[in-house]
């Protein structure tokens, strides 16, 4: 027996009225998108509230739940055994070759819920709970019944055809993307940004990325592993729009003119600045970045808030609170983390001062920006006008 059908579980909470609309139908965009990657034929359909993928012919229900697996919004996946409406007796048969298949181990508790959608069919449902659980104990002596705490629900469902299903995959949560909107995420090579930007799409926002490089200073290998790292994000986010930005200059009239302990913070304000810019131009909302309380000099709150002062838009930080370790172990769950710790030099490591203030004033730092008076504004101009797109599936 193979499944031919999917049932997608939601959370529903979020998605009452109107809305409820709008989250099943960027559900389902999402859903079809991803499939289209999937060897075979599907349909993806919307009934009685709920959400099916139906394989037409052939498919590796492993390869479907993968790519299911990456659509923000999905709670759940359950596999569904579709075999033909039948009479009572053909039904049984079919349950019991079912548990077979499914369950080597049969060491286990049950519960039949049985569903009678379709009237027509003589058998009412109370009576398809007793008559196939006392046909499947009679079949697996081993299986014993659990009305309360089952650790298998067996769900038979008469419709037009009869599904059986009892296995629920788990999806990523979260609400379908494009539902909340759009956000610039500062993404550099490290490990920290990509899993900032996969939680916050996770929401239901749509991601863009900007990325500061400093050629000669750092490698067309560290800008690939922007790339890289974009596009495994951009499994769960769908296309992402990487904006990458020539930073060099900046970085080296800062480094020409600002107090050294302060390079890292003004160098940050200026990212922002920059990202914000851009964020603007393309319809975000907020900027994302993968900053974390006091996991480095530039990251303490007091570096935080004046970071954050250059800033009009929301700066959304999903990971303020996580530990290195919390943070690894998303990384790891969504693919970025190999990619994340290959060796290449991003820009910030390369200018950093042995000893960066770790309690910057504002007063201070705005007094030192002061120094780039002359030359800064025409800089920023032409490192925005360096904006390489690249667009990343
Ligand atoms: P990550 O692991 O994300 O690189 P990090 O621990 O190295 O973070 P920082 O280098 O202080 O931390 O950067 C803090 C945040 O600033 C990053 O999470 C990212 O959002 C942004 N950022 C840093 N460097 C760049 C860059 N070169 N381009 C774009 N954004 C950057
Ligand atoms: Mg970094």
């Amino acid at each position: 027996m193979r499944y031919q059908t999917f049932l997608i579980k939601y959370a529903e909470i979020a998605i009452k009225g109107k809305n409820r609309y709008v989250f099943e139908d960027a559900l389902m965009h999402r859903m079809k998108l991803v499939l289209k990657r999937v060897p075979g034929e599907f349909a993806v359909s919307k009934a009685q509230g709920r959400v099916y993928v139906d394989c037409n012919g052939e498919c590796d229900a492993d390869e479907v739940i993968d790519a299911l697996q990456t659509v923000f919004g999905i709670n759940a996946i359950c596999p569904v055994v579709k075999v033909p409406y039948s009479d009572y007796n053909e039904l049984e048969k079919n349950v019991i070759k079912y548990i077979e298949e499914e369950y080597p181990d049969r060491h286990k508790t049950f519960k039949v819920f049985a569903r009678r959608a379709n009237k027509s069919f003589p058998v009412h449902s109370t009576e398809m709970n007793s008559e196939l659980g006392g046909a499947i104990l009679e079949a697996f002596p081993e299986m014993k019944v659990d009305v309360h705490n089952p650790e298998i629900m067996l769900n038979i469902e008469v419709r037009e055809d009869i599904f059986i299903y009892s296995k629920q995959i788990p999806g990523p949560g979260g609400m379908p993307i494009g539902t909340n909107g759009k956000a610039m995420l500062l993404l550099s090579g490290g490990i920290d940004s990509p899993v900032a930007g996969y939680m916050v799409a996770k929401r239901g926002v749509k991601i863009d990325a900007v990325y500061f490089h400093a050629p000669p200073y750092t490698s067309e290998r560290a800008k690939q592993k922007v790339v890289d790292l974009a596009k495994q994000v951009a499994r769960y986010t769908g296309t992402i729009c990487l904006h990458v930005i020539n930073f060099t200059d900046i970085q080296l009239a800062i480094y020409d003119k600002c107090p050294h302990d302060e390079l890292t913070i003004i160098m940050r304000r200026y990212m922002m600045r920059i990202a914000e810019h851009i964020a603007k131009e393309n319809d975000c909302l907020g900027l994302i970045t993968g900053e974390s309380i006091g996991q480095v000099a530039s990251q303490t709150i007091q570096s935080l808030a004046v970071t954050n002062e250059v800033c009009t838009l929301p700066v959304f930080r999903p990971l303020i609170g996580f530990d290195k370790q919390e943070i690894i172990t998303v990384s790891e769950k969504i693919g970025t983390f190999e990619t994340s710790i290959l060796p290449f030099e991003d820009c910030c490591t390369i200018f950093v001062a042995k000893h960066p203030v770790t309690r910057p004033n504002a007063n201070v730092i705005r007094k030192s920006e002061t120094r780039l008076s002359d030359v800064i504004d025409e800089l920023v101009k032409k490192a925005i006008e360096t904006d390489e797109v690249i667009n990343v599936i």
